[in-house]
């Protein structure tokens, strides 16, 4: 019996009726919007093979040309779906002309293809995705006086209590919504600049780390929709002494994880080095806004590395520095990248580039 429009969104079908949905998740135009739009299947799937490919009007999401607007769907990815509940999927796909060419904005393609040529490196992945939650009217930071400024920086970063936190129920509700999906979350945080947060997919294998980062962020950008509040990537949402917003790819292959693994990860950041501006191209936009050599960040302009360090481009762990084996975290990608070409261009640089400058590019 349903009396209200919540009693209809939480209806369960009758048992004999197996019909699911899947709600079919892509990246639009921009490279960073996200799309989706739900379909009925038959009964309920347990992997991407059983799933039709799809299309949708590629002319309304700047990815094709009015005249010859169909842009096909992909599924790659299944996730449950947290909204709906019961056997009902969320798809994340990728996207292709109807000749079976990747548009410009499928960067998955790509990857893909660099993750299969080595996948007996075991690439892991942890990104530390940073957001900003605005309030919709002002398009300001949740919890920042209209037309001002909150206190500064320095009790917000982990911090409790209503003058300190805001958004917290959106990024709550997030960590439950991507552990049900089966996301890899493995924790969160409220940042140094309130109405800031963080939450960390990893670690993840390979092409993996991408499907989950984009679909996390799908299910970011609903919850926030549901509480009226908008979600902003940009990676410097406040001009001045506020803290950017980035999404640290912390990263390892098999050969760094074991003895002489330190080593490995000397070579890798050493290549990283030599490919510092190609990767800063591929990091996404607007992050020379946020790359000062100020608040946490190292220069946009000069590679650099440390051990413990936050201001350097590179960094590695104490713990990976007393193990001698372990990880690194590539702290240059902005909030706005998209995850698949950061992880495959830290794997190529690093694990598929033998490292010689003048035989590459
Ligand atoms: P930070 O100290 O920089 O804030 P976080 O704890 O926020 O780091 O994020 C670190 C991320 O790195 C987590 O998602 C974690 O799962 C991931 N991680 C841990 N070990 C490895 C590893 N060996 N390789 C790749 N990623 C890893
Ligand atoms: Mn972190
Ligand atoms: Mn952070
Ligand atoms: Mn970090």
């Amino acid at each position: 019996m349903a009396g209200t429009v919540d009693d209809l969104l939480r209806l369960q079908l009758p048992e004999e009726d197996e019909r699911i949905i899947a709600e079919y998740i892509w990246v639009g135009g921009t490279g960073l919007d996200l799309r989706s739009k739900p379909r009925t299947l038959p009964r309920p799937v347990k992997s991407v093979s059983e799933l039709p490919t799809w299309n949708y009007d590629g002319s309304s999401t700047g990815q094709a040309p009015g005249d010859d607007s169909e842009v096909i769907l992909c599924p790659r990815a299944i996730f449950r779906d947290p909204f709906r509940g019961g056997s009902n999927i969320l798809v994340m796909c990728d996207c292709y002309t109807p000749q079976g060419v990747p548009v410009l904005t499928n960067a998955r393609y790509a990857a893909n293809k660099l993750f299969q040529l080595a996948p007996e490196t075991e690439p892991w992945f942890g990104l530390e995705q940073e957001y900003t939650l605005l309030d919709k009217t002002h398009k300001w930071p949740l919890g920042w006086p209209v037309n001002g400024y909150p206190g500064p920086q320095g009790p917000y970063y982990c911090g409790v209590g209503a003058d300190k936190a805001w958004g917290r129920r959106i990024a709550d509700a997030h960590y439950k919504a991507c552990l049900y999906a089966g996301i890899k979350i493995s924790g969160m945080n409220a940042e140094v600049m309130p109405g800031q947060w963080e939450f960390q997919v990893g670690p993840a294998v390979g092409i993996e780390a991408g499907d989950q980062v984009w679909v996390a962020r799908f299910l970011l950008e609903r919850i926030a929709e549901m509480e009226g509040v908008v979600l902003s990537l940009d990676p410097k949402p406040v001009a001045g002494d506020w803290n950017g917003a980035g999404c640290h790819c912390n990263f390892s292959t098999k050969a760094m994880r074991e003895d002489g693994g330190w080593d490995v990860i000397l070579e890798a950041i050493k290549k990283l080095s030599l490919r510092h501006v190609e990767h800063i191209e591929s990091y996404g936009d607007g992050n020379e806004r946020r790359l000062t050599g100020r608040h946490e960040t190292a220069s946009i302009d000069q590679f650099s590395w440390g051990v413990a360090s936050r201001g350097t481009s590179v960094r590695i762990g104490r713990q990976t520095q007393a193990d001698k084996m372990g990880y690194l975290e590539d702290r240059r990608p902005a909030s706005s990248c998209d995850p698949y070409i950061v992880t495959s261009k830290v794997f190529e640089t690093t694990t598929l580039w033998n490292g010689i400058t003048s035989t590459t590019r």
